[in-house]
């Protein structure tokens, strides 16, 4: 059985990451920190923040601006529900910006839409490794006197901090995403009085507990061990012996920060093993680890381009393409996910995504057509262990279900 996903971070990283929670000493840390920010920023434009997770950078961000309440951020109608639920807690008002589902981008008209006068923040989210032309959103920010987030969270590449015209540019190291390092993110701040603002406002938290960080890491190794084919299969075996839904078990098993109050989780410094271990994977992070990933994605998607021509893969025409997961439009999501088990893939339609919600009684702004692909969106493995002939046999799969995908 092919797991669904694989944690980008290999053993080694996992036991630096560990050796550091055990030796690194709180004094270093500030310089870890200046070091990390400086050597990432590298000449692009701006301030570099470090932060627990790219949650924690934009609670940040919305507590440094104080915009005045009931202001109106625009977001792209997919994201996480953490984000929504960050402008919603500063006494925001979020308003979706409809995607266009062949790049996932904003869609134009959609756009001129929802930013309007009374909108002080765009946030655009890079969805699944692509890059969403940014020139037309700034455009229509500036007009409005508003600033511009990019959410890079899925976006990662080395050498790449965002577009240089971006007022914030996110990235995200959290547990599933590209280059991880169990947490942490990094913020270009292209104002430094705002950055300098946020760095203030951080290091009156507390900072997040090692041993804490220790824990995280050592789970993370049990959840690496499971990755390999024969141990992914013992695992959805032993599910199905216990009545347990390895689906659901999984989705759990990396969910960002479980449990308790969000804002208290999220308002903490990152720890200084997580900044070390940041700093040791992103200056090891080579083009070629990412090139890889990048191939294998472009090569499914020719096969599924030349063999089901129904299926519908969101991004696919996208300009810019990293492939972090491979997802493909369903009608009959079940259908086709038991029909992959069946041939040995582990699709899975679960998602730490959803689709923001239009202004109460503005029911022009709801984003439907994101919705739509969001109710059919079903994400398949799809890494570089995977062998081409694994690809043509799971696109054989797609090609005898196309009556269950299409509409
Ligand atoms: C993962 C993700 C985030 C949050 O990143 P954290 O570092 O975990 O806070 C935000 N936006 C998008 C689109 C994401 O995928």
């Amino acid at each position: 059985m092919w797991a669904r996903k694989r944690l980008d971070i290999d053993g080694l990283d996992l036991a630096c990451g560990l050796g550091a929670a055990l030796t690194c000493r709180q004094s270093e840390r500030q310089a870890i920190q200046e070091q990390l920010e400086r050597w990432w920023l590298g000449s692009s434009p701006g301030v570099a923040v470090a932060c627990l997770s790219v949650r924690s950078g934009f609670d940040l961000l919305l507590q440094a601006l104080q915009l005045p309440a009931l202001s109106e951020v625009a977001v792209s109608a997919l994201t996480i529900p953490d984000m929504v639920r960050i402008v919603r807690y500063h006494g925001l008002t979020p308003v979706p910006v409809d995607l266009d589902p062949a790049t996932l981008a904003p869609e134009p008209a959609f756009l001129e839409r929802a930013i309007t006068p009374s909108t002080r923040l765009v946030v655009v989210a890079h969805l699944f490794g692509t890059r969403a032309p940014l020139e037309p959103v700034l455009e229509k920010a500036r007009r409005c006197g508003a600033l511009v987030v990019e959410d890079c969270a899925q976006a990662y590449a080395p050498g790449f901090t965002g577009h240089p015209e971006a007022d914030v540019s996110c990235f995200s190291f959290g547990s599933i995403k590209r280059a991880t390092a169990l947490g942490g993110a990094l913020l270009r701040v292209r104002d430094p009085a705002l950055a300098e603002r946020m760095r203030l406002l951080q290091a009156g938290y507390p900072l997040q507990s090692r041993s804490a960080y220790a824990r995280r890491l050592l789970k993370y190794a049990g959840l690496k061990a499971l990755e390999s084919r024969p141990a992914f299969a013992a695992l959805v075996a032993t599910c199905k012996l216990l009545g347990a839904d390895p689906d659901r078990l999984l989705n759990q098993a990396v969910k960002g920060f479980a449990g308790g109050e969000l804002f208290p989780r999220l308002r903490q410094q990152p720890c200084t093993a997580l900044l070390a271990l940041l700093a040791r994977r992103l200056r090891r992070y080579t083009p070629a680890r990412m090139a890889a990933q990048v191939e294998c994605g472009e090569t499914l998607l020719r096969l599924l381009r030349e063999r089901c021509p129904g299926v519908t893969v969101p991004g696919s025409a996208a300009p810019y393409r990293s492939h972090w997961v491979m997802p493909v439009l369903a009608e009959h999501r079940q259908a086709l996910i038991a029909a992959l088990a069946a041939a040995g893939f582990d699709a899975t339609s679960g998602s730490s995504m959803c689709v923001a919600d239009a202004p109460d009684g503005q029911p022009a702004l709801a984003a439907t057509t994101t919705r739509q692909v969001f109710e059919r969106l079903v994400y398949l493995p799809c890494y570089p262990a995977m062998s081409e002939a694994a690809l043509v046999r799971m696109t054989a799969v797609l090609t005898a279900q196309q009556g269950s995908m299409e509409r």
